[in-house]
C-alpha cells in the first residue's frame, strides 16, 4: 500500500473541527481547502503555494481519457513530478462527469459507459479503474467510485445509486487512502443507509458526495450537520463541492474537514476582488480613477506588488488574462486566510463568534 492517511483532530468548537491530516511523508492542517478548477488551469503552482494553497484536485478520468488507458502513454506516473506540485493531491475517480457523458443505458452494473467527447470512442470506465489510476498517479487521498445521481432525482433512482455504490464499495479493493463515498441526495434515509454502509468498510474517511451548490445554504448546513452526527468522529470529512465562500464557511462550521473550493477564481472571472467576505466589483466604473490596492494592507502578492484599481479595472474592461490572475491571486490569498483565521477561532473555541463577526449564520 503506498499512502497511508493519518488523521489527528486536535480542537472542536461546536461541529466544527481542527487537525492535522498525514499522507505519507505530505502533510496539512485540516479544515483544508482543495483548489479545483479554474484556479489550477489559471495560476502555476509556485502561484498556489504563494497564495497559501496545500491541496489540488486531480480526476483519474482525464488521465486515463488521454493516455488511452495505457499508463505508459503518459509520459510520467507521479503527478506530484508531472504538475511540480509539492503540496497533497486528492484524486478524484471523475464519475460525475463520466455519468454527465452517458445515456441513461450508460448505467452499468460494471461501471459506466459513454461516448467520449474528443475521439467519439465508446468507452467503459469501471470502479477498478479509477482505483487503480487515483493510485498509479501518486494521489495521497483517493475518492471511491459512486454511481452519480442529480440531488433531486426521484426515490427509486437515489436508492439504485447508493445501492450500487455500496457494492464497488465492498467488492472492489480499495487502499487506506480511500475516502468512502456517501451519497443519497436530498432523501435522509438513503444518505443514512449509505453512510452506514461506507462506515462498515473502515475507511480512511468520508466523501459527502452530491450535495450540489445549487442546493439553499439552509438545507446544505442541516444535511451536513445530519451527516456529520452520522460518522465516527475519527474519520476525516471531505466535501467535494464547489461553493460560494459562504458555503465553505458554513461547511466547516458544520464539521467538514476538507473542501473543495473554486470561489477564488470564479468570483475573479466576474470581476469580484474578496474584502474580507464581501466582494469589490472591479467592473464598476467608479474604480476607473482609483490608485488605491484592492485592500490596503493586504500581504497578497497582487497588493504588495502595488497594482491598483484602477489598472485591475482597466485591465478587466481590456479583457485581459492578466487581470484575472492578478484578482485570483488575491482572492485566494484572502480566501486561505481567512481559514487560517477560521483554525485559530476553532482552537480558541470561538468559531460562533468569528462567523458573527463575518455576519455568516453557521
Ligand atoms: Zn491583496
Amino acid at each position: 500500500m503506498k499512502s497511508k492517511l493519518e488523521f489527528e483532530i486536535q480542537a472542536q468548537s461546536g461541529l466544527a473541527r481542527c487537525g492535522q491530516l498525514r499522507c505519507g511523508h505530505r502533510q496539512a492542517a485540516t479544515p483544508l481547502l482543495v483548489q479545483t478548477g479554474a484556479v489550477t488551469a489559471i495560476l502555476t503552482s509556485s502561484e498556489l503555494a504563494a497564495a497559501g494553497t496545500h491541496a489540488v484536485k486531480q480526476s483519474a478520468l482525464d488521465y486515463w481519457l488521454r493516455a488511452a488507458g495505457q499508463p505508459d502513454q503518459l509520459g510520467v506516473t507521479d503527478l506530484h513530478d508531472y504538475l511540480r506540485w509539492p503540496g497533497i493531491i486528492v484524486g478524484t475517480p471523475g464519475a460525475t462527469q463520466a455519468y454527465r457523458w452517458a445515456k441513461p443505458r450508460g448505467r452499468k452494473p460494471t461501471g459506466v459507459s459513454f461516448h467520449d467527447p474528443a475521439t467519439r470512442q465508446q468507452k467503459l470506465y469501471t470502479p477498478q479503474l479509477a482505483q487503480q489510476w487515483q493510485q498509479l498517479l501518486g494521489c495521497d487521498l483517493q475518492v471511491g467510485f459512486a454511481r452519480w445521481e442529480n440531488y433531486y432525482a426521484p426515490v427509486d433512482e437515489l436508492q439504485a445509486a447508493a445501492r450500487q455504490t455500496t457494492a464497488w464499495l465492498e467488492t472492489v479493493e480499495w487502499p487506506a487512502n480511500t475516502l468512502a463515498p456517501v451519497v443519497g441526495g436530498g432523501l435522509k434515509r438513503v444518505r443514512r443507509a449509505s453512510a452506514a454502509a461506507a462506515q462498515a468498510v473502515q475507511p480512511g474517511g468520508y466523501a459527502l458526495l452530491g450535495i450540489d451548490p445549487a442546493v439553499k445554504l439552509a438545507e446544505q448546513r442541516r444535511i451536513l450537520g445530519e451527516l456529520t452526527a452520522l460518522l465516527p468522529e475519527a474519520g476525516v470529512r471531505y466535501l467535494p463541492t464547489c461553493g460560494a465562500l459562504e458555503q465553505v464557511l458554513v461547511a466547516i462550521a458544520q464539521g467538514m474537514d476538507i473542501i473543495d473550493s473554486d470561489c477564488a477564481a470564479t468570483t475573479a472571472l466576474h470581476g469580484g476582488a474578496y474584502v474580507g467576505t464581501k466582494r469589490l466589483h472591479l467592473t464598476k466604473e467608479h474604480l476607473a480613477g482609483d490608485s488605491r490596492v484592492l485592500v490596503p494592507g493586504c500581504q497578497c502578492p497582487t497588493c504588495q506588488a502595488g497594482y491598483s484599481r484602477a489598472y485591475l479595472h482597466q485591465l478587466l474592461q481590456e479583457q485581459s488574462p492578466v487581470g484575472v490572475r492578478l484578482l485570483i491571486v488575491h482572492n485566494l490569498f484572502v480566501l486561505n486566510r481567512l481559514v487560517d483565521q477560521l483554525r485559530q477561532a476553532i482552537r480558541a473555541d470561538r468559531l460562533a463568534e468569528f462567523m458573527a463577526d463575518l455576519a455568516i449564520d453557521c
